[in-house]
């Protein structure tokens, strides 16, 4: 084993699960188990609840908005200047390319951090001009305790999304990374207690979804739950956090449309095609894995982009070269490929990939990237969320047309628009249901513009101001004058 042990993170102290069991972490492009991980219990997870409850009123509490902002920008340095090996870490459990951790996440990660950081001593209470004799103002507050409970497909990018807002506005956090891919997460702990965050600050607590995160659902001290992960458990997680009225925010699934107007960039919409499905194996929550065509240029189009799918191939995620890795586990690569499996029954046709690759170890979980034209909104591949490399091509005939399939869908988390046509453009993307439409571009993200989901993608924004929101609550203070 590369990495061995690895504890938990609870009131700035390592320690066992209160049973000693742990759990393996998997390397998806060599199937070597890499580390074995504390699997925590209720027990525990009380445990950080009460560390992270009581640093509320410690230091913490104590410390100035200003103080609190430049230790969370010192966490995004740290983050950088150890860049090189979180990345690493963030390949090996995950399996996307380094290119992608070390250019792309750990960069956005410490730039969530930093822009966060300025934030903390800029978010403050108001006077209110109210009726005579009183004097009203409003304090923003923290929320208490929240918990992050965060995916496998972008470990660290998305606990920091939930991490930073909340320690820039004064929270105390637990951190629960999907169990495949805890060690970004604890390498983040490691780094904030040396730089001298207080104690139960920030608890990483790793561990499975059904021990360790319905504890955490379920515990009457936690004051909010920020969710980013599968529909399904999020709409657990709204249930079982009803009991204790926790604020929850949850960023959930999507099958996003990518729109092809035939008087596009078509070269352009080509790249932007297939980079909206491909990139990060298409574990993207916004991937446009509905790629919707306008009839007159479907085959030629589509032709352009099984082409481009085919000349993408699989590679170690170490070597610097690679641009398509892993599937981050065996369970999510035969869930993607029994969803090419339904693809093929229902009558899509296969136009590029469709099998497992490999890259010439005979080991791995890796796929080709995998194009199906002729798909039908009444399809599986056309209706549920794969998370995968497998793109399931539409046709239509106009703009209304191209709106009304494009929000033919429980999701609403992103969308793209490709056309040289700024009327039309920004009629669609004022029709379409979604949180995000880019248009004549995909996949872009930066801190100070919200993400989020309509409909079952989900509700509250990550990055920008309006993450603020979800992070504090405002006090109303009267003071009688008269
Ligand atoms: P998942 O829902 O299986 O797991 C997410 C997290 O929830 C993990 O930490 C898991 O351990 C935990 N969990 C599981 N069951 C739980 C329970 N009963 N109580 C509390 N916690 C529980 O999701 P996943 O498979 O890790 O991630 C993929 C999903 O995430 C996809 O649907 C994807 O679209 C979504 N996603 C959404 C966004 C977004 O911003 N909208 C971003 C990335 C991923």
């Amino acid at each position: 084993m590369m990495l061995g042990k690895k504890q938990l993170l609870i009131n700035g102290e390592w320690r066992d699960a209160s049973n000693g069991r742990t759990q393996p972490v998997v390397n998806p492009a060599t199937e070597d188990v890499i580390a074995e991980v504390a699997s925590a219990t209720p027990e525990d997870v009380d445990a950080a609840v009460q560390a992270a409850r009581a640093a509320l009123t410690g230091p913490w509490g104590t410390m100035s908005a200003r103080e609190r902002g430049r230790l969370v920008y010192k966490l995004g340095e740290q983050l950088m200047a150890e860049a090189d090996e979180v990345a690493r870490l963030e390949t090996l459990h995950n399996g996307k390319p380094i290119t992608e951790s070390r250019h792309v996440e750990i960069p956005m990660a410490a730039e969530c951090l930093q822009y966060f950081a300025g934030w903390a001593d800029k978010v403050h209470g108001e006077t209110v001009p109210v009726k005579g004799g009183q004097l009203v103002y409003t304090l923003r507050e923290p929320l208490g305790v929240v918990a992050a409970i965060v995916p496998w497909n972008f470990p660290l990018l998305i606990a920091i999304w939930k991490v930073a807002p909340a320690l820039a506005m004064g929270n105390t956090v637990i951190l629960k990374p999907a169990s495949q891919t805890p060690l970004t997460a604890l390498k983040l702990g490691e780094m904030a207690t040396a730089l001298g965050f207080p104690p139960g600050v920030l608890n990483v607590v790793t561990g499975s979804g059904s021990t360790a995160g319905q504890a955490i659902v379920e515990h009457p001290g936690i004051d909010k739950i920020a969710f980013t992960g599968d529909t399904s458990t999020g709409k657990g997680i709204m249930r079982s956090s009803a009991d204790t009225l926790k604020h929850v925010t949850l960023e959930l699934g999507g099958k996003s449309p990518n729109i092809v107007f035939a008087d596009a960039d078509l070269d352009a919409a080509v790249r932007g095609a297939t980079m909206g499905i491909f990139y990060g194996k298409g574990e993207v929550c916004a991937a446009g894995s509905r790629l919707l065509v306008e009839a007159s240029i479907k085959d030629e189009f589509l032709a352009k982009v099984a082409d481009r799918a085919k000349k993408m191939v699989a590679g170690d995620p170490l070597n610097p070269k690679t641009r398509l890795g892993a599937i981050s586990s065996k369970a999510q690569m035969e869930r993607v490929l029994g969803y090419i499996e339904a693809a093929k029954t229902e009558g899509a046709t296969l136009l590029a990939g469709g099998e497992r690759a490999d890259i010439g170890t005979g080991k791995g979980f890796f796929l080709q990237p995998t194009v199906f034209g002729n798909v039908t909104t009444d399809m599986t591949i056309a209706r549920e969320e794969i998370f995968g490399p497998v793109l399931a091509a539409i046709e239509f005939t106009d703009a209304d047309d191209a709106i009304a399939k494009a929000n033919d869908s429980i999701y609403g988390l992103a969308s793209g628009v490709w056309t040289k046509d700024v009327k039309k453009a920004h009629y669609v993307a004022s029709k379409l249901r979604a949180g995000t439409v880019w248009i004549n571009t995909y996949n872009v993200y930066d801190t100070a513009a919200a993400f989020g989901g309509y409909k079952q993608s989900g509700f509250g924004r990550d990055m920008s101001m309006h993450a603020l929101e979800y992070y504090t609550q405002v006090k109303t203070i009267w003071v009688d004058l008269a």
